[in-house]
């Protein structure tokens, strides 16, 4: 009667070089819950298991006890939760679900920028959880820090842990990955044709899986087992082979062409309105499309701050929700990119 999904296990999750301090951190948690690290604070970019790791801690306490009592929400449900609350007054039920649980994992607490309301209630919640040692694990595509107007006192609580982030994962661990669900969901495909795949999809976990399930469906479709030229053929029809690699300079590149303005320009330090907003989309798209690290962008970027990153996307995405027209270029921007 929890809300964990059953495939998010640790059995179930597959340890690389980008992933394996998040996980041992992880484990460690669901074996002392409420004493190692409080809370613990796991980040990093879309696709790569954070949810799946913050839930096999619910598993693994719940198979150490049957009675722990574990609440996962994401932080939009927490918010909507708390706001129903309000307007029906059942605050008081609302308080019980959150503060007299075992371990509370909220998942992507980034969306708790700027929502006054809820930080100061889930404040309530952190406080009456940590002085009971009950445990509590945060996700997030970026640090504490670097959420915009995230209240100082909660900023420094979700330091008081661990904060550990998880990285894309490299080929071996894609390899290792797509083995694993193909094994599980008893896929038949060689490990030849299993390469292809983790090779030419390098993006996120998420989207290897996506990969997968279309290699599948296309053999499925074609009345033919899993081989090399099944493979090529499935991927060709996603439109991802035979394209150069979607970097930041790609990004740069057409971002470049479709303003009208120099790739020096967008790299460079020119204030005017005509290079800066091309090159704060060039930065948003960069991490959105890339899974690439703020100080990395910033790199590309003549060697700019992550804050200036940071601070550039979020201008962006801050700017998409009432501005038609950049939604517009944003969109023609995107299908120019993904398609090379
Ligand atoms: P995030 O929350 O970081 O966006 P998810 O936890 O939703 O990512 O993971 C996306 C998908 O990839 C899920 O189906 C998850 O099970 C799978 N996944 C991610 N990392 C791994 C891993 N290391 N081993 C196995 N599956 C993984
Ligand atoms: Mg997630």
């Amino acid at each position: 009667q929890n809300s964990l999904n059953d495939k998010y296990t640790f059995d179930a999750f597959i340890i690389g070089k980008g992933n394996e301090m998040a996980n041992a951190a992880a484990q460690a948690v669901s074996e002392e819950p409420g004493t190692l690290y409080n809370p613990l604070f796991l980040y990093g970019g879309v696709g790569l298991g954070k949810t799946h790791l913050m839930q096999a801690i619910g598993h693994a306490m719940i198979a150490a006890n049957p009675n722990t009592n574990v609440m996962y929400v994401t932080s939009e449900e927490f918010t909507n939760d708390m706001v129903m609350s309000i307007r029906d007054k059942t605050q008081e039920q609302f308080r019980q679900k959150y503060r007299y649980v075992d371990l509370l994992l909220v998942d992507d607490i980034q969306f708790f920028a700027d929502k006054e309301g809820t930080q100061e209630e889930f404040f309530h919640t952190f406080e009456q959880l940590y002085n009971n040692s009950k445990q509590i694990v945060l996700t997030s595509d970026r640090l504490p820090n670097d959420i915009p107007k995230l209240q100082d006192r909660l900023v420094s609580r979700f330091k008081w842990g661990l904060s550990v982030d998880i990285t894309a994962p490299d080929l071996e661990t894609r390899i290792a990955i797509l083995r694993n669900k193909a094994d599980r969901e008893q896929i038949q495909i060689p490990d030849d044709a299993l390469s292809i795949i983790a090779s030419q999809v390098n993006s996120n976990v998420r989207e290897l899986e996506g990969a997968l399930a279309r290699v599948q469906a296309y053999s499925k479709l074609q009345h033919h087992e899993i081989d090399e030229d099944l493979v090529h053929k499935a991927l060709k029809s996603l439109n991802l082979e035979n394209k150069p690699t979607l970097t930041i300079e790609l990004i740069q590149q057409k971002v470049a062409a479709y303003f009208d303005v120099n790739v020096v320009d967008l790299k460079g330090k020119k204030r005017m309105k005509e290079i800066v907003v091309p090159r704060q989309i060039a930065m948003y798209l960069a991490r959105e499309l890339t899974n690439s690290s703020l100080p990395k962008i910033g790199k590309a970027f003549g060697g700019k701050d992550h804050t200036t990153v940071l601070h550039s996307c979020d201008k962006i995405a801050d700017a998409l929700t009432s501005d038609p027209k950049l939604s517009e270029n944003i969109q023609q921007l995107k299908i120019e990119i993904q398609r090379r």
